[in-house]
């Protein structure tokens, strides 16, 4: 194919047959477009031996607004190769890439047809044993191998410059860290809570560390994140997790990959205040959720930690003195990240479902006003926090 164009699902059978042997005769393919993502097209492909393949292909503009807001396709190539590192990094919670068109803008991927989007499932009550460990691995690995403890100086900056993603680098610093402390006509507050989204706008000391966090964001190119590591982005079973939707990836702070999803557990378990009436079940839901924080956090750690002890070639970082000093600050930019994420997600532009699902509309109020305030306290008292129990312990307080 020639051109970009945006694909039919003709197209997409036929790019689907043409870069899969799985297929054979894209004629007799069957094929739907059922996207429920933000900015770009998903389409299913299969057989009628119920093979099927996924086809992700990036619109010129971000689909939930339209063509008046115009976004580079080249977010279809940063999606391909960061989604292809990470999965040599870590094969078993990374969704697989078989091809990619850069001049399409389209990605040819496995269908994760057996697996669920974590936030509805944990939306549901649903719990999974092994969702923290499993993330904390997949994160601890992925970052290790792209930050400077695994690559010579040379390769990372070539690395860095692969993974610029400056258009969607600036909607994260929009949406993330400037709309939500003033008020922007892209927010999106309810009435119930407007007098707490005010407090936002004139609160300086937050918004004073708010600018650290973002300049942070700007200028510490510490590893290749995923860049999106919210629920939806996640994929689960009763077996395994994958991640997918790596198109904000680029080289930023490590604690904000681990803070979004950090923010997300944070706000499942903020929602079933309202989501779940029946106090026990509530709880043990909730329970579930703070034990899986304080696992991913340890976990993380912990893998992490050894890759620099057994891993690193580089004799100036094999201090162990500077790598806890490294940790630490990686779990206040985590706590800082995820601060950032719970706010965000109550007065910005993009909510979620975990508190938009409240039904009725004062209690969901109350739900966002104490996302509000545990995000507000997690930003300030980031580098005061000592370590994930005393994290969970100022959650258990709200
Ligand atoms: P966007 O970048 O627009 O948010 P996503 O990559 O999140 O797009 O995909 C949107 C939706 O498409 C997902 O929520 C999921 O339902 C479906 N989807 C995406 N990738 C896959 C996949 N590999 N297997 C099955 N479903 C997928
Ligand atoms: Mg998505
Ligand atoms: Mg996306």
């Amino acid at each position: 194919m020639a051109d970009y164009r945006t694909f039919t699902t003709e197209d997409a059978k036929r790019f689907a047959d043409e870069h899969s042997t799985l297929f054979g005769d894209h004629s007799k393919l069957h094929c739907e477009e059922f996207g429920d993502g933000n900015l770009n097209l998903v389409f299913r492909v299969s057989n009628d031996k119920g093979t099927s393949l996924i086809v992700k292909q990036a619109l010129p503009y971000a689909r939930c607004v339209g063509e008046s807001w115009p976004l580079t396709i080249d977010r279809a190539r940063i999606e391909a190769e960061v989604l292809i590192k990470h999965r040599k990094l870590c094969p078993e919670h990374t969704v697989e890439v078989l091809y990619h068109d850069p001049v399409q803008a389209a990605i040819l991927m496995e269908d994760l047809d057996d697996y669920r989007i974590l936030r509805a499932e944990l939306i549901a009550g649903k719990q999974f044993p092994h969702l923290a460990t499993q993330l904390a691995a997949y994160l601890a690995h992925t970052l290790y191998y792209t930050s400077d403890f695994a690559l010579t100086g040379p390769n990372k900056k070539q690395q860095v410059g692969r993974f610029l993603n400056p258009e969607l680098c600036l909607i994260t610093e929009d949406l993330f860290f400037t709309d939500p402390y003033c008020n922007h006509e892209r927010n999106n507050v309810h009435a119930e809570i407007r007098s707490d989204a005010q407090q936002l706008w004139h609160d300086e000391a937050l918004q004073a560390d708010v600018a650290q966090l973002k300049v942070n964001f700007l200028s510490k190119p510490q590893a290749l994140l995923h860049g999106d590591v919210h629920s939806g982005s996640i994929f689960i079973n009763d077996e395994n997790c994958k991640l997918i939707d790596a198109e904000f990836g680029f080289y930023g702070p490590i604690g904000f990959d681990v803070g979004s999803l950090l923010g997300n557990l944070l706000l499942n378990y903020l929602g079933h205040f309202g989501l779940t009436a029946d106090a026990d079940i509530r709880q043990q839901h909730q329970a579930y959720l703070l034990e899986q924080i304080q696992t991913l956090w340890q976990a993380f750690a912990t893998n992490f930690q050894q890759l620099m002890s057994n891993e690193c070639r580089e004799p100036s970082l094999q201090n162990s003195l500077y790598q806890q000093r490294f940790m630490q600050q990686v779990f206040a930019d985590t706590l800082g990240y995820a601060g950032c994420e719970l706010i965000r997600r109550t007065v910005g532009l993009a909510h979620v479902a975990d508190l938009e699902q409240i039904s009725d509309s004062a209690t969901r109020g109350q739900s966002e006003r104490k996302a509000l305030k545990l995000g507000r306290e997690l930003i300030l008292q980031r580098a005061s926090l000592a370590n994930i129990e005393q994290v969970i312990a100022l959650v258990r307080y709200q």
